[in-house]
């Protein structure tokens, strides 16, 4: 058997005659534009927000490529990761018939995503070290397993899932891989998205909502081959990416020196984090994190819950999730709010 991704696509989706906007059917340049029923008269603002936006983002996925290295055409923008996932289920995943693999404890979309989709969710728990178990997932695959979503930095644990394991499914599973890279920026490993050419049933997603400080703009990205890029941008939402958040993010992303710089930060501040942390009685475990959060098995996960809430404190109980028990998920904050942080804490009697 080899990847053949053809046979991977929903027979709707490969008859699908996609929409063509205005802007698909006349891309020259022209002084009156009458062919898209905007507003010519302009909008109450002084942006020309009354013209529709570029439906395949050129200019933002230009000013990526030239920071990421990875050419416009391998890249897929969405409303935020989450619109990426959906698009991929989608555009794979016949519901009712079609199975997608996940390793939790990891991140809920692609359940949420795939049940929305009616499309069956196979669980294949991570080991007690929070990597991969590959004769389980060998296991629980089947012919109808279109995709297997893989989180690597992982969300809520924070490791990194071991690269030699993630190539043992690259290589020999001829459904799609997803690697969800949300938190490569806070990692010293490196991304798989310079490895598209050597897989072409790759996809990685990266977003601007966690080191680039965007989550409000809501803008995802997707890094998989050409053939695989063609695919989404037919089953996306024609104008998927406002002008707003596109000009902004065109913008923000001059602002590479700064990420680095808070990226820098935030890292060292992990690291503070956790040994502070470690000297406190109340905490049994942090475990090792490549991300901007650390996963903190504590006595009593609900009480110190409660009592930081009580402080003004928001960190996440994930003490439910199986393999996290006792567990809470703190996000790294500004340095004054990590010190009020382990200060609250190390107040608890
Ligand atoms: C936060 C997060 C995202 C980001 O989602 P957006 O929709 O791009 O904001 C994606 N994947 C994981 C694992 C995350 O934790």
């Amino acid at each position: 058997m080899e990847f053949n991704l053809d046979s991977l696509i929903r027979e709707n989706i490969k008859r699908l005659v996609p929409y063509s906007s205005a802007r698909d059917e006349f891309k020259g340049e022209a002084n009156v534009f009458l062919d898209a029923n905007e507003n010519s008269l302009g909008s109450p603002l002084t942006k020309w927000y009354n013209r529709y936006p570029d439906p395949l983002q050129l200019k933002v996925k230009e000013k990526l490529s030239t920071i990421k290295g990875i050419p416009v055409q391998n890249t897929f923008l969405g409303n935020g990761s989450d619109e990426c996932i959906d698009v991929l289920i989608r555009a794979f995943c016949e519901p009712g018939f079609d199975n997608i693999l996940i390793c939790p404890p990891t991140y809920g979309m692609y359940q949420v995503s795939a049940d929305i989709n009616n499309v069956t969710v196979r669980k294949v728990k991570l080991t007690p070290d929070f990597q991969l178990d590959l004769p389980a997932i060998e296991e629980a695959i089947d012919g109808n397993t279109k995709m297997i979503f893989l989180c690597s930095p992982n969300n809520p644990t924070g490791n990194s899932l071991i690269r030699e394991d993630i190539e043992v499914l690259l290589n020999n599973f001829f459904g799609i891989v997803v690697i969800d890279e949300a938190y490569i920026n806070f990692s010293r490993h490196k991304s798989f998205s310079t490895s598209l050419d050597e897989y072409p049933n790759l996809v990685v997603m990266q977003t601007l909502s966690k080191a680039w400080g965007l989550a409000a703009l809501r803008v995802g990205i997707a890094f998989a081959s050409e053939e695989i890029i063609k695919i989404m941008n037919k089953v996306k939402p024609p104008y998927n990416i406002n002008q707003a958040s596109q000009e902004i993010v065109l913008k923000a992303l001059e602002g590479v020196s700064q990420v680095n710089d808070m990226i820098r930060i935030l890292v060292e501040e992990r690291e503070l984090l956790k040994s502070s942390l470690l000297h406190l009685p109340m905490v049994k475990e942090v475990y090792p994190s490549d991300a901007n959060f650390l996963l903190v098995k504590v006595n009593d996960a609900k009480a110190t819950y409660n009592y930081l809430l009580q402080k003004g404190i928001v960190v996440r109980d994930r003490s439910k999730v199986e393999l996290c028990e006792a567990c809470l998920r703190i996000t790294i904050g500004s340095p004054e709010e990590n010190n009020q942080l382990v200060n609250a804490l190390s107040e608890l009697r």
